[in-house]
């Protein structure tokens, strides 16, 4: 049968990711401030240097008082102690709190040698002064507890401890703890530099003005901004035109990066020279992946120097640039950061309308994902021509329709992929 050859020369998703995968590695670290270390993987357990807090402190405003003098304290038989000082955050006290006395602290201060429990201004007769009160004594209303307000030292971090964990991904409640045991810099696995390329002599680029015949490049700015969300560096490159000199001149500005990604120019039916110059500038394999949309890939190695970058060539239609980039890109890059190479939440969901599957590959549908009481539904939305990048756009997930599977129809369930991993169903 017609379609059996069809298929013969066509590899797997899985065999397409694996042989990419083998060719990416975790990057060097190096040592950058922690502002800029959001999302990256840290490569050595941090070890505090300090206490956290670094001293005990007042949880509150009020009093430092000797519990054992505020014993038989109540509303209606004040005990009135005689203040010291105030000791403000940022201060340090001067004066020990003895029998019968009381230093005003704020918040954050350093409790004072001699107190053992903080009674806040509410339970003191402080909020009840006015112009004439004698504001050398203040009536405790409460009795203090041993420890009551306390800040004790080291109860958050203590000396020796491990503030961040080898390879773990920095948060921003991370990067805080980082701070607040006074580190500036952290080592992590560096960002990779990706370098994007379009090719086509119909591309024009956006804000300039079009012809007949032309398009707008859009997979430059999506492929862009898919690298710019995994937390890597894009380097846009440009448009590389259907003609040798402009494909070289394009690839050469391409190598100073840990990995190029083209798009267009793949299929079987393209202008040969874009395939011709990439595979003369390294070792380029044309693959047709049994997937839809995105069945034409590429993958290789461009020679630079001493040294190989790779390169995915990316089909040209806009959605199965995207779709390509989440099934091949995605992981390469996390691989190169450190991090898992898939990340994304597969759920099962109940499909409201149909996926079909006219010729036996694995089917990639756009899905808009909603769930009722914990049960999922998927929609497709709309059109999906590998073309039409508004049901790209609409879409929450990918379902997906195995190879073996003709077609899903209404009500029965799916796999489907969550293409955004902040996305909170309930
Ligand atoms: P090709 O693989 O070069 O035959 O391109 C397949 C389809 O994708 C054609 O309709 C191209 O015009 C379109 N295409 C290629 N590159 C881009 C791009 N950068 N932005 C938008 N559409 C593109
Ligand atoms: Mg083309």
């Amino acid at each position: 049968m017609r379609q059996n050859h069809y298929h013969a020369d066509m590899i797997s998703v899985e065999e397409a990711r694996e042989k990419i995968l083998e060719n990416f590695f975790v990057l060097n670290s190096e040592s950058i401030s922690i502002l800029d270390s959001l999302g990256l993987v840290v490569t050595e357990d941090v070890i505090s240097p300090l206490n956290i807090p670094p001293f005990n402190n007042s949880a509150m405003d009020g009093y430092a008082v000797i519990a054992s003098d505020t014993e038989l304290a109540s509303d209606e038989h004040v005990v009135n102690l005689k203040i010291l000082e105030t000791i403000k955050a940022g201060s340090v006290p001067s004066l020990k709190v003895i029998k019968g006395s009381a230093s005003r602290i704020m918040t954050g201060a350093p409790i004072p040698e001699g107190a053992d429990s903080i009674i806040p201004f509410e339970d003191t007769t402080e909020l009840d002064w006015n112009i004439n009160s004698d504001k050398s004594f203040v009536g405790i209303k409460i009795p203090g507890d041993v420890g009551a307000n306390f800040r004790q030292l080291g109860k958050d971090l203590s000396v020796g401890e491990i503030v961040v964990e080898k390879f773990s991904t920095l948060t921003p409640s991370l990067i805080g703890l980082l701070a607040s045991v006074g580190f500036e810099k952290i080592n992590i696995i560096r960002k990779p530099v990706i370098s994007i390329l379009s090719t086509g002599d119909e591309l024009v680029e956006p804000g300039q003005s079009i012809q007949q015949g032309q398009i707008f490049d859009s997979n430059t700015y999506s492929i862009y901004s898919s690298v710019l969300q995994l937390g890597a560096i894009p380097k846009i490159i440009g448009i590389a035109r259907d003609n040798r000199g402009s494909v070289i001149d394009m690839i050469e500005k391409s190598l100073h990066s840990d990995f190029v990604i083209s798009s267009a120019g793949v299929s079987k039916g393209d202008y040969d020279v874009v395939k011709d110059v990439m595979g003369e500038m390294g070792n380029l394999n044309f693959w047709s992946v049994n997937m839809r949309p995105a069945k034409p890939l590429a993958f290789g190695k461009l020679k630079n120097d001493n040294s190989f970058v790779p390169i995915i060539g990316l089909p040209g239609n806009p959605v199965s640039s995207l779709v390509a980039f989440e099934q091949f890109c995605r992981p390469a890059i996390r691989k190169m950061m450190g991090k898992s190479i898939d990340d994304r939440k597969i759920i099962r969901a109940k499909l409201t309308d149909s996926i079909e599957n006219y010729d036996s590959r694995r089917v990639y549908a756009r899905v808009i994902v909603e769930s009722t009481n914990g049960i999922f539904t998927a929609t497709t939305t709309g059109d999906q021509g590998s073309n039409i990048l508004t049901s790209m756009a609409k879409a929450n997930g990918l379902a997906i329709c195995p190879e073996d599977i003709p077609e899903i129809l209404p009500g029965q369930e799916v796999d489907v992929i969550l293409l955004d991993n902040s996305i909170h169903l309930n």
